[in-house]
């Protein structure tokens, strides 16, 4: 297996970002926009705590959060390269008063809420403290801007699943030792662990035998014998940002009867769907030459979930790769390609690679070979 990548260093810089999103607000119908999504927060200005928020307006921004991020937000705004971004901490109330000082200071008249992101109850909060300012719901702006990643995230990004790939090498052999789905995936989180990762990026799937036909298994204590197929779905964040990769193992052997044909339906869906990947395509076309695909083997049936997803900071972010998802991919975005056949009962097969949408094609980050697999 290829020696691990070397970690990318030093902080990522957020230079830019909030200007690049000032001028989406006048279209959104709003002159501020308070931005409450910690992803979104951490996103525009590099800020990691638990509680924040970051209003934007025009000519100014302000990072309102508490007393436990007094000094771990000055710090991540200066090394993020976003020193114009001015911090306000305080309690509740100071940060009520902080949010009214900065609304009243720039005159804000309408002030957008990420609507994705704000419960009813925080909506209406808002609606009354902030004064004359009317409140009103806007979507995907930031995530917007996110879609596109540059080269520091795309380095993070390569890294973690480079964290994966070396960790699914090492974890390979326990598939043929009787061992349970649980405890490969507790060796596999142990492995990215080790090998570097912050954390999974998200709960680790090992699912065997009639589990794999659950496209989102939880490990059991079942145990791992011959003739199972198992569905490893997993990844590892670095720096925040995450990777996503399926691959489908063969204990003791090539499959025979109809898992066979599922593995070579779901082998020659993926390719083809990764193969249709490039710059101006909708999420959408790539899900339709999946399905087709999958849909031609005699499985259409058996493939019940979309084709993929973005991945970033979250692990299931913009733009979608579905049914009908009509969101251009950009050059630059990162998508996942993960078709699967599920037959209840007996088993299944997924395939998953996350790629880095190009102009001409796109460039995967999951490199874990496939051929040995299926
Ligand atoms: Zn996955
Ligand atoms: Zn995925």
């Amino acid at each position: 297996m290829s020696a691990l990548a070397e970690a990318p260093t030093g902080t990522i810089s957020a230079a830019g970002r909030v200007d690049r999103l000032r001028p989406l607000l006048e279209a959104a119908g709003v002159d501020a926009l308070l931005v409450t999504e910690l992803a979104n927060v951490r996103y525009l200005c590099g800020f990691t705590g638990s509680a924040g928020m970051l209003l934007v307006h025009g000519d100014a921004a302000v990072l309102l959060t508490d007393g436990r991020y007094r000094t771990q937000a000055g710090e991540q705004l200066a090394a993020a390269g976003v020193a114009g971004i001015e911090l306000s901490v305080g309690n509740a109330a100071a940060q009520r008063q902080g949010l009214l000082g900065a609304l009243e200071h720039a005159a804000t008249t309408r002030l957008g809420l990420e609507a994705d992101h704000v419960t009813w109850a925080a909506a209406r909060r808002f609606g009354e403290l902030t004064g004359s300012a009317e409140v009103l719901p806007t979507s995907g702006l930031v995530e917007g801007l996110r879609q596109v990643k540059d080269d520091q995230e795309l380095a993070r990004m390569a890294y973690a699943a480079s964290v994966a790939d070396a960790a699914l090498a090492e974890v390979r052999p326990m598939l043929d030792e009787q061992r349970t789905e649980h405890e490969v995936a507790l060796a596999l989180d142990t492995a990215m662990r080790r090998l570097g990762a912050e954390d999974r990026a998200f709960e680790t799937i090992v699912a065997s035998g009639p589990n794999a036909a659950k496209p989102h298994a939880r490990p059991t204590l079942r145990q791992i014998r011959a003739g199972d197929p198992v569905v490893v779905d997993f990844g590892a964040t670095y720096d925040g940002y995450r990777s996503d990769m399926t691959r489908t193992f063969f204990v003791g052997g090539p499959p025979t009867g109809v898992m066979a044909r599922v593995r070579d339906a779901v082998a020659g869906a993926q390719a083809a769907g990764v193969a249709a990947v490039r710059a101006g395509v909708t999420g959408g076309d790539v899900d339709h030459v999946c399905r087709q695909a999958i849909a031609a083997a005699g499985f259409a049936d058996a493939f019940e979930h979309g084709t993929g997803h973005g991945v970033g900071l979250d692990i299931h972010e913009a733009p979608a790769v579905a049914p009908g998802a009509t969101a251009i991919l950009r050059a630059g975005a990162v998508v996942t390609v993960e078709p699967g056949v599920y037959l209840a009962g007996v088993g299944g097969v997924r395939v998953e690679d996350t790629v880095v949408v190009t102009e001409d094609g796109c460039r995967p980050l999951t490199l874990f070979p496939k051929d040995r697999v299926l």
